[in-house]
Protein backbone atom coordinates (compact mmCIF):
# COMPACT_ATOMS: atom_id res chain seq x y z
CA UNK A 1 0.00 0.00 0.00
CA UNK A 2 1.19 3.68 -0.74
CA UNK A 3 0.98 5.92 1.37
CA UNK A 4 0.99 9.69 0.37
CA UNK A 5 3.65 10.95 1.63
CA UNK A 6 5.86 8.10 -0.79
CA UNK A 7 3.56 9.28 -3.70
CA UNK A 8 4.77 13.10 -3.12
CA UNK A 9 8.39 11.92 -2.92
CA UNK A 10 8.41 9.95 -5.99
CA UNK A 11 6.34 13.22 -8.19
CA UNK A 12 9.31 14.83 -7.19
CA UNK A 13 12.12 12.76 -7.56
CA UNK A 14 10.64 11.59 -11.23
CA UNK A 15 10.37 15.23 -11.99
CA UNK A 16 6.64 14.25 -12.57
CA UNK A 17 4.81 17.45 -14.38
CA UNK A 18 0.98 16.14 -15.15
CA UNK A 19 -0.97 13.74 -13.88
CA UNK A 20 -3.99 12.27 -15.73
CA UNK A 21 -6.19 10.90 -13.13
CA UNK A 22 -7.78 8.15 -14.92
CA UNK A 23 -11.43 6.52 -14.31
CA UNK A 24 -14.04 4.25 -16.49
CA UNK A 25 -17.53 4.77 -16.99
CA UNK A 26 -20.16 2.17 -16.78
CA UNK A 27 -19.78 1.92 -20.00
CA UNK A 28 -16.22 0.78 -19.82
CA UNK A 29 -15.05 4.08 -21.70
CA UNK A 30 -11.69 5.31 -19.96
CA UNK A 31 -12.09 9.01 -19.15
CA UNK A 32 -9.12 11.08 -17.87
CA UNK A 33 -8.46 14.45 -16.17
CA UNK A 34 -5.32 16.20 -16.52
CA UNK A 35 -3.93 18.16 -14.02
CA UNK A 36 -0.25 20.00 -13.59
CA UNK A 37 1.45 18.11 -10.53
CA UNK A 38 0.89 20.68 -8.31
CA UNK A 39 -2.50 20.75 -8.51
CA UNK A 40 -3.15 17.65 -7.61
CA UNK A 41 -0.77 17.36 -4.80
CA UNK A 42 -3.01 20.51 -3.33
CA UNK A 43 -5.73 18.39 -3.27
CA UNK A 44 -5.05 14.76 -2.50
CA UNK A 45 -6.86 14.43 1.11
CA UNK A 46 -10.46 15.83 -0.25
CA UNK A 47 -10.39 14.43 -3.00
CA UNK A 48 -10.23 15.98 -6.65
CA UNK A 49 -13.54 18.14 -7.46
CA UNK A 50 -14.99 17.70 -11.20
CA UNK A 51 -18.00 17.53 -13.19
CA UNK A 52 -19.98 14.38 -12.75
CA UNK A 53 -22.53 15.78 -15.67
CA UNK A 54 -20.24 15.53 -18.21
CA UNK A 55 -19.94 11.86 -18.37
CA UNK A 56 -22.07 9.59 -20.23
CA UNK A 57 -23.38 6.74 -18.17
CA UNK A 58 -22.57 8.68 -14.62
CA UNK A 59 -24.83 11.61 -13.03
CA UNK A 60 -26.69 13.73 -14.94
CA UNK A 61 -28.35 17.01 -13.55
CA UNK A 62 -28.89 16.47 -10.23
CA UNK A 63 -25.39 15.20 -8.76
CA UNK A 64 -22.85 17.48 -10.80
CA UNK A 65 -20.22 18.06 -8.19
CA UNK A 66 -18.39 14.80 -7.97
CA UNK A 67 -14.77 13.51 -6.16
CA UNK A 68 -12.06 11.65 -7.76
CA UNK A 69 -9.68 9.93 -4.97
CA UNK A 70 -6.49 8.42 -6.69
CA UNK A 71 -5.51 5.14 -5.44
CA UNK A 72 -1.70 5.38 -5.15
CA UNK A 73 -0.87 2.34 -5.51
CA UNK A 74 -1.77 2.44 -9.45
CA UNK A 75 0.75 5.62 -9.58
CA UNK A 76 2.62 4.72 -13.31
CA UNK A 77 4.74 6.91 -15.32
CA UNK A 78 3.55 6.89 -19.11
CA UNK A 79 6.70 6.30 -20.98
CA UNK A 80 5.32 7.57 -24.62
CA UNK A 81 4.22 10.66 -23.04
CA UNK A 82 7.40 11.81 -20.93
CA UNK A 83 10.20 13.33 -22.76
CA UNK A 84 13.27 13.40 -20.26
CA UNK A 85 12.63 15.51 -17.61
CA UNK A 86 9.64 16.19 -18.31
CA UNK A 87 6.92 13.43 -17.20
CA UNK A 88 3.68 12.46 -17.21
CA UNK A 89 2.09 10.28 -14.86
CA UNK A 90 -1.36 8.44 -14.62
CA UNK A 91 -3.08 7.39 -11.16
CA UNK A 92 -6.75 5.59 -11.29
CA UNK A 93 -8.87 7.02 -9.09
CA UNK A 94 -12.28 6.22 -7.31
CA UNK A 95 -15.26 8.08 -8.01
CA UNK A 96 -17.25 9.48 -4.86
CA UNK A 97 -20.59 11.62 -4.57
CA UNK A 98 -19.42 13.73 -1.32
CA UNK A 99 -16.08 13.45 -0.11
CA UNK A 100 -16.92 10.34 2.36
CA UNK A 101 -19.19 8.80 0.01
CA UNK A 102 -18.26 6.30 -2.52
CA UNK A 103 -20.67 7.09 -5.73
CA UNK A 104 -22.86 4.50 -7.05
CA UNK A 105 -22.58 4.67 -10.18
CA UNK A 106 -18.07 4.14 -10.04
CA UNK A 107 -17.73 0.09 -11.05
CA UNK A 108 -14.59 0.52 -9.29
CA UNK A 109 -16.30 0.91 -6.41
CA UNK A 110 -18.48 -2.33 -7.23
CA UNK A 111 -16.13 -4.51 -7.92
CA UNK A 112 -14.09 -3.44 -4.52
CA UNK A 113 -17.41 -4.44 -2.80
CA UNK A 114 -17.30 -8.14 -4.37
CA UNK A 115 -13.17 -8.27 -3.34
CA UNK A 116 -14.36 -7.67 0.13
CA UNK A 117 -17.14 -10.41 0.65
CA UNK A 118 -14.47 -13.03 -0.71
CA UNK A 119 -12.05 -11.05 2.05
CA UNK A 120 -14.49 -11.46 4.57
CA UNK A 121 -14.33 -15.09 3.96
CA UNK A 122 -10.84 -15.44 4.09
CA UNK A 123 -10.50 -15.56 -0.04
CA UNK A 124 -8.35 -13.84 -2.08
CA UNK A 125 -9.28 -14.21 -5.90
CA UNK A 126 -5.95 -14.08 -8.59
CA UNK A 127 -7.30 -13.25 -12.11
CA UNK A 128 -4.64 -13.33 -15.26
CA UNK A 129 -6.90 -11.53 -18.41
CA UNK A 130 -5.42 -12.93 -22.00
CA UNK A 131 -6.04 -9.94 -24.42
CA UNK A 132 -6.78 -10.30 -28.14
CA UNK A 133 -6.54 -7.90 -30.62
CA UNK A 134 -6.37 -7.47 -34.03
CA UNK A 135 -4.14 -4.72 -35.61
CA UNK A 136 -5.20 -2.88 -38.69
CA UNK A 137 -3.42 -0.88 -40.95
CA UNK A 138 -5.20 2.71 -41.90
CA UNK A 139 -7.66 2.01 -39.58
CA UNK A 140 -9.67 0.18 -41.42
CA UNK A 141 -11.18 -2.69 -40.37
CA UNK A 142 -13.63 -3.57 -43.18
CA UNK A 143 -11.05 -4.17 -45.23
CA UNK A 144 -9.22 -6.14 -43.08
CA UNK A 145 -8.46 -9.15 -45.08
CA UNK A 146 -6.75 -7.31 -47.81
CA UNK A 147 -5.03 -4.68 -45.85
CA UNK A 148 -3.64 -6.97 -43.26
CA UNK A 149 -0.25 -6.69 -42.96
CA UNK A 150 0.32 -10.17 -42.12
CA UNK A 151 -0.61 -13.76 -42.69
CA UNK A 152 0.02 -15.31 -40.11
CA UNK A 153 -1.49 -17.52 -37.69
CA UNK A 154 -1.60 -19.67 -34.38
CA UNK A 155 2.29 -19.30 -32.53
CA UNK A 156 3.76 -18.37 -36.00
CA UNK A 157 7.17 -17.45 -36.10
CA UNK A 158 6.45 -13.98 -37.82
CA UNK A 159 9.88 -13.62 -39.42
CA UNK A 160 8.98 -10.03 -41.40
CA UNK A 161 5.99 -8.88 -39.94
CA UNK A 162 5.26 -5.13 -38.76
CA UNK A 163 3.23 -6.89 -36.17
CA UNK A 164 5.57 -8.72 -34.65
CA UNK A 165 8.03 -5.56 -34.36
CA UNK A 166 4.52 -3.53 -32.28
CA UNK A 167 3.96 -6.23 -30.27
CA UNK A 168 7.31 -6.76 -28.79
CA UNK A 169 7.50 -2.68 -28.42
CA UNK A 170 4.09 -2.70 -26.94
CA UNK A 171 5.90 -5.97 -23.91
CA UNK A 172 8.26 -3.24 -23.52
CA UNK A 173 6.41 0.09 -22.89
CA UNK A 174 4.25 -2.44 -19.76
CA UNK A 175 7.50 -3.89 -18.91
CA UNK A 176 8.65 -0.58 -18.37
CA UNK A 177 5.71 0.69 -16.28
CA UNK A 178 5.97 -2.52 -14.17
CA UNK A 179 3.69 -4.71 -15.79
CA UNK A 180 4.36 -8.60 -15.56
CA UNK A 181 3.18 -9.97 -19.29
CA UNK A 182 2.89 -13.58 -19.11
CA UNK A 183 3.29 -14.50 -22.51
CA UNK A 184 2.60 -13.07 -26.13
CA UNK A 185 2.05 -14.76 -29.40
CA UNK A 186 0.08 -14.16 -32.72
CA UNK A 187 -3.55 -15.35 -32.67
CA UNK A 188 -5.38 -17.45 -35.36
CA UNK A 189 -6.50 -14.77 -37.88
CA UNK A 190 -4.00 -12.96 -39.88
CA UNK A 191 -3.16 -9.44 -37.32
CA UNK A 192 -4.47 -11.24 -34.61
CA UNK A 193 -2.22 -10.84 -31.71
CA UNK A 194 -2.62 -12.30 -27.79
CA UNK A 195 -0.68 -10.61 -25.24
CA UNK A 196 -1.28 -12.10 -21.56
CA UNK A 197 -0.79 -10.51 -17.82
CA UNK A 198 0.43 -11.89 -14.80
CA UNK A 199 -2.27 -12.96 -12.33
CA UNK A 200 -2.96 -10.39 -9.87
CA UNK A 201 -5.38 -9.27 -7.51
CA UNK A 202 -8.99 -8.85 -8.95
CA UNK A 203 -8.76 -5.01 -8.25
CA UNK A 204 -5.38 -4.48 -10.25
CA UNK A 205 -5.82 -6.93 -12.77
CA UNK A 206 -9.04 -5.22 -13.48
CA UNK A 207 -6.53 -2.04 -13.48
CA UNK A 208 -4.49 -3.64 -15.86
CA UNK A 209 -6.75 -4.18 -18.47
CA UNK A 210 -7.74 -0.72 -18.76
CA UNK A 211 -4.17 0.34 -18.90
CA UNK A 212 -2.77 -2.72 -20.81
CA UNK A 213 -5.53 -1.99 -23.39
CA UNK A 214 -4.69 1.86 -23.66
CA UNK A 215 -0.91 1.29 -24.03
CA UNK A 216 -1.71 -1.48 -26.65
CA UNK A 217 -3.55 1.07 -28.71
CA UNK A 218 -0.89 3.57 -28.11
CA UNK A 219 2.00 2.09 -29.33
CA UNK A 220 -0.07 1.12 -32.56
CA UNK A 221 -0.96 4.41 -33.31
CA UNK A 222 2.83 5.14 -33.12
CA UNK A 223 3.67 2.70 -36.16
CA UNK A 224 0.93 3.61 -37.88
CA UNK A 225 -1.64 0.69 -36.96
CA UNK A 226 -4.95 0.89 -35.17
CA UNK A 227 -5.37 -1.71 -32.60
CA UNK A 228 -9.04 -2.51 -31.97
CA UNK A 229 -10.35 -5.01 -29.25
CA UNK A 230 -13.82 -5.58 -31.26
CA UNK A 231 -14.85 -9.25 -30.64
CA UNK A 232 -15.54 -9.42 -34.57
CA UNK A 233 -13.86 -7.05 -36.80
CA UNK A 234 -13.90 -10.06 -39.95
CA UNK A 235 -16.11 -12.13 -40.81
CA UNK A 236 -15.42 -15.80 -41.49
CA UNK A 237 -12.49 -14.94 -39.44
CA UNK A 238 -11.80 -16.06 -35.24
CA UNK A 239 -12.92 -12.80 -32.98
CA UNK A 240 -11.24 -11.57 -29.99
CA UNK A 241 -11.99 -12.52 -26.27
CA UNK A 242 -10.25 -12.29 -22.75
CA UNK A 243 -9.72 -14.83 -21.33
CA UNK A 244 -10.08 -14.44 -17.64
CA UNK A 245 -8.20 -17.24 -15.74
CA UNK A 246 -8.94 -17.46 -12.54
CA UNK A 247 -7.98 -18.68 -8.91
CA UNK A 248 -8.83 -18.50 -5.26
CA UNK A 249 -6.14 -18.68 -2.72
CA UNK A 250 -6.97 -18.86 1.34
CA UNK A 251 -3.88 -19.20 4.00
CA UNK A 252 -1.59 -18.69 1.01
CA UNK A 253 -2.67 -22.15 -0.21
CA UNK A 254 -4.43 -22.24 -4.01
CA UNK A 255 -8.36 -23.87 -2.70
CA UNK A 256 -9.19 -24.99 -6.01
CA UNK A 257 -6.88 -27.88 -6.45
CA UNK A 258 -7.29 -30.94 -4.67
CA UNK A 259 -5.09 -33.79 -5.23
CA UNK A 260 -8.01 -36.37 -3.96
CA UNK A 261 -10.58 -35.35 -6.13
CA UNK A 262 -11.11 -36.02 -10.13
CA UNK A 263 -9.36 -33.77 -12.64
CA UNK A 264 -7.79 -32.49 -9.09
CA UNK A 265 -10.44 -30.06 -8.39
CA UNK A 266 -11.80 -29.25 -5.12
CA UNK A 267 -14.99 -29.39 -3.73
CA UNK A 268 -15.03 -25.80 -3.88
CA UNK A 269 -13.98 -25.20 -7.35
CA UNK A 270 -16.69 -27.37 -8.45
CA UNK A 271 -19.40 -25.16 -6.75
CA UNK A 272 -17.61 -21.97 -8.04
CA UNK A 273 -17.90 -23.19 -11.91
CA UNK A 274 -21.22 -24.22 -10.97
CA UNK A 275 -22.17 -20.79 -9.79
CA UNK A 276 -20.34 -19.50 -13.11
CA UNK A 277 -22.16 -21.74 -15.00
CA UNK A 278 -25.61 -20.57 -13.36
CA UNK A 279 -25.20 -16.92 -14.28
CA UNK A 280 -23.03 -16.82 -17.40
CA UNK A 281 -26.80 -16.60 -19.00
CA UNK A 282 -27.36 -13.51 -17.15
CA UNK A 283 -24.25 -11.41 -17.01
CA UNK A 284 -23.03 -11.87 -20.52
CA UNK A 285 -24.62 -8.43 -21.18
CA UNK A 286 -21.68 -7.19 -18.86
CA UNK A 287 -19.43 -9.43 -20.44
CA UNK A 288 -20.55 -9.13 -23.86
CA UNK A 289 -21.95 -5.79 -24.24
CA UNK A 290 -22.45 -4.86 -27.96
CA UNK A 291 -23.99 -6.23 -30.58
CA UNK A 292 -20.69 -7.32 -32.19
CA UNK A 293 -20.06 -9.27 -29.04
CA UNK A 294 -22.73 -11.77 -30.34
CA UNK A 295 -21.04 -12.13 -33.37
CA UNK A 296 -18.19 -13.86 -32.18
CA UNK A 297 -19.70 -15.91 -29.95
CA UNK A 298 -21.04 -18.94 -32.47
CA UNK A 299 -19.83 -21.97 -32.99
CA UNK A 300 -16.66 -23.26 -34.94
CA UNK A 301 -14.27 -20.16 -33.82
CA UNK A 302 -13.03 -21.72 -30.36
CA UNK A 303 -15.38 -19.72 -28.43
CA UNK A 304 -18.41 -20.79 -26.35
CA UNK A 305 -22.11 -20.84 -27.52
CA UNK A 306 -23.59 -22.78 -23.95
CA UNK A 307 -22.58 -22.97 -20.23
CA UNK A 308 -20.70 -26.01 -20.38
CA UNK A 309 -17.33 -26.93 -18.77
CA UNK A 310 -14.37 -29.43 -19.74
CA UNK A 311 -10.76 -29.26 -19.03
CA UNK A 312 -9.66 -29.72 -22.55
CA UNK A 313 -12.28 -28.26 -24.92
CA UNK A 314 -11.64 -24.50 -26.54
CA UNK A 315 -15.12 -24.41 -27.02
CA UNK A 316 -16.29 -24.70 -23.77
CA UNK A 317 -17.26 -22.09 -21.13
CA UNK A 318 -15.09 -22.52 -18.82
CA UNK A 319 -11.96 -24.73 -19.24
CA UNK A 320 -10.17 -26.34 -16.20
CA UNK A 321 -6.25 -26.16 -16.79
CA UNK A 322 -4.53 -29.38 -15.62
CA UNK A 323 -1.54 -27.96 -14.16
CA UNK A 324 -0.87 -28.69 -10.19
CA UNK A 325 -1.44 -27.05 -7.24
CA UNK A 326 -0.87 -23.33 -6.94
CA UNK A 327 -1.67 -23.25 -10.66
CA UNK A 328 -4.32 -24.75 -10.88
CA UNK A 329 -6.98 -22.39 -12.86
CA UNK A 330 -10.56 -21.76 -14.53
CA UNK A 331 -10.74 -19.78 -17.80
CA UNK A 332 -13.72 -18.33 -18.07
CA UNK A 333 -13.50 -17.80 -22.17
CA UNK A 334 -17.20 -15.51 -23.31
CA UNK A 335 -15.73 -12.71 -21.97
CA UNK A 336 -14.42 -9.87 -24.71
CA UNK A 337 -12.12 -6.82 -23.93
CA UNK A 338 -14.50 -4.28 -24.52
CA UNK A 339 -16.31 -5.28 -21.34
CA UNK A 340 -16.17 -3.05 -18.66
CA UNK A 341 -13.77 -5.18 -16.54
CA UNK A 342 -14.47 -3.64 -13.32
CA UNK A 343 -18.26 -4.69 -13.80
CA UNK A 344 -17.35 -8.11 -15.59
CA UNK A 345 -15.24 -9.16 -13.09
CA UNK A 346 -17.31 -7.66 -9.88
CA UNK A 347 -20.57 -10.11 -11.81
CA UNK A 348 -18.06 -13.10 -12.56
CA UNK A 349 -16.70 -13.27 -9.15
CA UNK A 350 -20.39 -12.70 -7.24
CA UNK A 351 -21.78 -15.35 -9.58
CA UNK A 352 -18.75 -17.92 -8.15
CA UNK A 353 -19.26 -16.83 -4.47
CA UNK A 354 -22.73 -17.45 -4.93
CA UNK A 355 -22.17 -21.45 -6.45
CA UNK A 356 -19.70 -21.83 -3.19
CA UNK A 357 -22.31 -20.40 -0.76
CA UNK A 358 -25.12 -22.31 -1.85
CA UNK A 359 -22.81 -25.37 -2.42
CA UNK A 360 -24.16 -25.78 -5.76
CA UNK A 361 -22.95 -29.31 -7.56
CA UNK A 362 -24.83 -29.04 -10.65
CA UNK A 363 -26.52 -26.32 -13.45
CA UNK A 364 -27.84 -27.21 -15.80
CA UNK A 365 -26.43 -26.55 -19.56
CA UNK A 366 -28.13 -23.76 -21.44
CA UNK A 367 -27.27 -21.94 -24.45
CA UNK A 368 -25.68 -18.34 -24.04
CA UNK A 369 -28.15 -15.44 -25.29
CA UNK A 370 -27.64 -15.23 -29.14
CA UNK A 371 -27.94 -11.38 -28.95
CA UNK A 372 -27.89 -8.13 -27.21
CA UNK A 373 -30.95 -7.51 -26.65
CA UNK A 374 -31.43 -11.41 -25.15
CA UNK A 375 -28.76 -11.08 -22.77
CA UNK A 376 -30.21 -7.68 -21.65
CA UNK A 377 -33.32 -9.44 -20.78
CA UNK A 378 -31.59 -11.83 -18.99
CA UNK A 379 -29.55 -10.07 -17.40
CA UNK A 380 -33.18 -8.56 -15.87
CA UNK A 381 -34.14 -11.66 -14.62
CA UNK A 382 -30.70 -12.48 -12.94
CA UNK A 383 -31.35 -11.46 -9.24
CA UNK A 384 -27.91 -12.31 -7.70
CA UNK A 385 -26.34 -10.11 -11.04
CA UNK A 386 -28.59 -7.62 -10.31
CA UNK A 387 -28.15 -6.88 -6.84
CA UNK A 388 -23.41 -7.05 -7.34
CA UNK A 389 -24.36 -4.18 -9.79
CA UNK A 390 -27.04 -2.17 -7.92
CA UNK A 391 -29.97 -0.09 -9.12
CA UNK A 392 -28.07 2.51 -10.55
CA UNK A 393 -25.50 0.98 -12.39
CA UNK A 394 -27.69 -1.41 -13.76
CA UNK A 395 -30.62 1.00 -15.12
CA UNK A 396 -27.81 3.42 -16.45
CA UNK A 397 -26.15 0.08 -18.60
CA UNK A 398 -29.63 -1.94 -19.12
CA UNK A 399 -30.77 2.03 -20.99
CA UNK A 400 -28.01 2.79 -22.52
CA UNK A 401 -27.51 -0.92 -24.34
CA UNK A 402 -31.15 -0.98 -25.21
CA UNK A 403 -30.79 1.87 -27.48
CA UNK A 404 -27.53 0.44 -28.93
CA UNK A 405 -29.72 -2.64 -29.82
CA UNK A 406 -32.62 -0.78 -30.69
CA UNK A 407 -30.60 1.54 -33.20
CA UNK A 408 -28.66 -1.74 -34.67
CA UNK A 409 -31.73 -3.69 -35.13
CA UNK A 410 -33.33 -0.66 -37.38
CA UNK A 411 -30.68 0.21 -38.82
CA UNK A 412 -29.93 -1.06 -43.02
CA UNK A 413 -26.37 -2.53 -43.15
CA UNK A 414 -24.61 -3.13 -45.99
CA UNK A 415 -25.16 -7.11 -46.31
CA UNK A 416 -29.21 -6.24 -46.78
CA UNK A 417 -28.28 -4.01 -49.43
CA UNK A 418 -26.18 -5.86 -51.67
CA UNK A 419 -28.46 -9.40 -50.81
CA UNK A 420 -31.39 -7.51 -51.70
CA UNK A 421 -31.30 -4.27 -53.43
CA UNK A 422 -30.62 -6.04 -56.40
CA UNK A 423 -32.37 -9.44 -56.49
CA UNK A 424 -36.32 -8.19 -55.27
N1 LIG B 1 -9.89 -16.04 -30.32
C1 LIG B 1 -10.66 -17.03 -29.62
C2 LIG B 1 -11.87 -16.37 -28.95
O1 LIG B 1 -12.62 -15.76 -29.60
C3 LIG B 1 -9.83 -17.80 -28.63
C4 LIG B 1 -8.70 -18.56 -29.29
C5 LIG B 1 -7.67 -19.06 -28.32
O2 LIG B 1 -7.20 -18.36 -27.46
N2 LIG B 1 -7.27 -20.25 -28.46
O3 LIG B 1 -12.10 -16.47 -27.78
MG1 LIG C 1 -3.99 -17.71 -24.36
MG1 LIG D 1 -5.91 -16.74 -27.27
MG1 LIG E 1 -6.92 -18.85 -23.19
Amino acid sequence: MMKKEELLKIINKLNIKFIRLQFTDILGKIKNLALPAKNLINNLDDGIVFDGSAIDGFARLKEKKMYLKPDYNTFKVLPWRSKRGDRVARLICDVYATEKQPFAGGPRNTLKKVRSRFEELGYTMFVGPEIEFFLFKNGNARAAETLSYDSNSYFDLETTSKGREVRKEIVLVLNQMGFKVKETHHEVAPGQHEISLQDQGVLAAADDIVTAKFVIKSVADQYGLQATFMPKPVYGKTGSGLHLQQSLFKNGKNVFWDERQSLNLSKIAKCYINGLLEHAVGFTAITNPTVNSYKRLVAGYEAPVSTTWSSGSRNSLLRVTTTAGENKKIELRNVDAIANPYLALASILQAGLDGIKKERETSLVKQLPQDLNTALEELKKDEVIQTVLGKYISDKFITAKKIESDVYQTQIHDWELKRYLDMF
